[in-house]
């Protein structure tokens, strides 16, 4: 017998729920871990409030250096009104964007899926959304929040929408390695009709499809991609877009499936991967137990199959939480959608662990 694989995973808890939901997805791992035979050895980190409680500033030097040597990384949440009233450098929020900087991470991933059991939290007609399983790709360091020049005075203010060719191709290959893994559909979502910009990202995005032949490749203008993801999001596999776009047209997806505290998110780009739910730090409901862990479980199957590609032990925690969903199992937050039980935070994690292990 060969020796079972090592991986090392850098956690930062973070701010308000951040400790209780990463506690939960962390109680998944080990479980999944071990039933599948690999090794995760964790090393924590500070950001965010947290850090500027027990060193002054909200991204310390050691996490950056630290996260750096790391497989992945799993993060929570962070920020919160008691450090509302500092200084923009040292708010916690100004702590993750530098962490995300640093890591270099262009490619933001997320995914939009909607539970069979859940149709009835979204403000969609359930059989809109049945079965919609989509994955927004969005390019996350480059574009008009990037671009130069900018600039505001007191007559005009200007930012420029700015794409390299690398930059292009690089987001373009992930999002065509992603659609390998899926249906093998990709809608890139542009303004080519009014945009240069738009115009020379999709004869990149065409060039790069002559690589995956598999891949079905089609193009959607953002305002109608907008229409689309409300009248029929069945439609997409995967979205590929540009900051902006992807920005706007992700948050929308998102509310498809209805809740919050259900979504996961990856960036990933040069190095490192970062892996987190994509809601907040929940400061009204911090501390009480009830906070749903199922966006920071997904997050770590995300980081298994993206980041370590241990698929079997992604397809595990995934079909888990489908299993906790059906068997009527909810935390609070969807109290109201044909729940058999209500569980606290931990509860649904030990249901996690234990179906995941299985
Ligand atoms: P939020 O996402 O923290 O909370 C919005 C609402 O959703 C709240 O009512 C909250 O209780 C609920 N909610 C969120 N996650 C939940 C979960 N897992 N289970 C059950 N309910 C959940 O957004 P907000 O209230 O606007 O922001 C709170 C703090 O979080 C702020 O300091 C904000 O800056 C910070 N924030 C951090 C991140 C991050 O760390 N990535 C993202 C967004 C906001």
């Amino acid at each position: 017998m060969g020796m079972s694989k090592s991986y090392r995973i850098g956690v930062i808890k973070g701010d308000g729920i951040g400790p209780e939901i990463i506690d939960e997805a962390i109680k998944v791992l080990d479980a999944v871990s071990v039933a599948q035979g690999f090794n995760l050895k964790y090393e924590e980190f500070l950001l965010g409030g947290s850090a500027i409680d027990a060193t002054g500033v909200p991204l310390p030097d050691e996490t950056i250096k630290g996260v750096k040597t790391c497989d992945a990384v799993l993060f929570g949440a962070i920020g919160g009104p008691k450090w509302d009233n500092l200084e923009r450098h040292l708010r916690p929020e100004t702590g993750l964007l530098g962490l995300r900087k640093e890591m270099g991470t262009f490619a933001n991933l997320r995914p939009a899926t909607v539970y069979d059991e859940l149709v009835n939290a979204s403000t969609l007609k359930a059989s809109v959304i049945k079965g919609v399983d989509i994955m927004v790709v969005r390019e996350l360091t480059g574009g008009i929040y990037f671009g130069e020049p900018r600039e505001l005075n007191e007559n005009m203010a200007f930012n420029t929408m700015v794409y390299s060719r690398g930059e292009v191709e690089r987001i373009a290959k992930v999002a065509f390695e992603i659609a390998m893994k899926r249906e093998k559909r990709i809608c890139s979502v542009d303004k080519a009709n009014v945009l240069e910009v738009s115009q020379f990202w999709r004869e990149i995005v065409e060039k790069m499809s002559l690589n995956y032949p598999e891949v079905e490749l089609t193009h959607m203008y953002v305002d109608n991609a907008a229409m689309q993801l409300i009248r029929s999001p069945k439609q997409f596999d995967v979205i590929l877009t540009g900051n902006i776009f992807g920005d706007i047209l992700s948050d929308a997806a998102s509310m498809l499936s209805g809740s919050i505290g259900l979504l996961p998110s990856a960036s990933t780009g040069r190095g490192v991967g970062l892996f987190e739910p994509i809601h907040g730090s929940a400061p009204d409901i911090a501390g009480q137990g009830i906070a749903n862990p199922l966006a920071t479980i997904s997050s770590a199957s995300m980081m298994l199959r993206y980041a370590l590609e241990e698929n079997g032990a992604s397809d595990k925690i995934d079909d888990a939480i489908k299993k906790a969903l059906q068997d009527g199992y909810r935390t609070g937050d969807l109290g109201d959608f044909d729940a058999k039980e209500i569980v606290s935070c931990s509860q649904m994690g030990d249901i996690i662990a234990d179906y995941s292990s299985k």
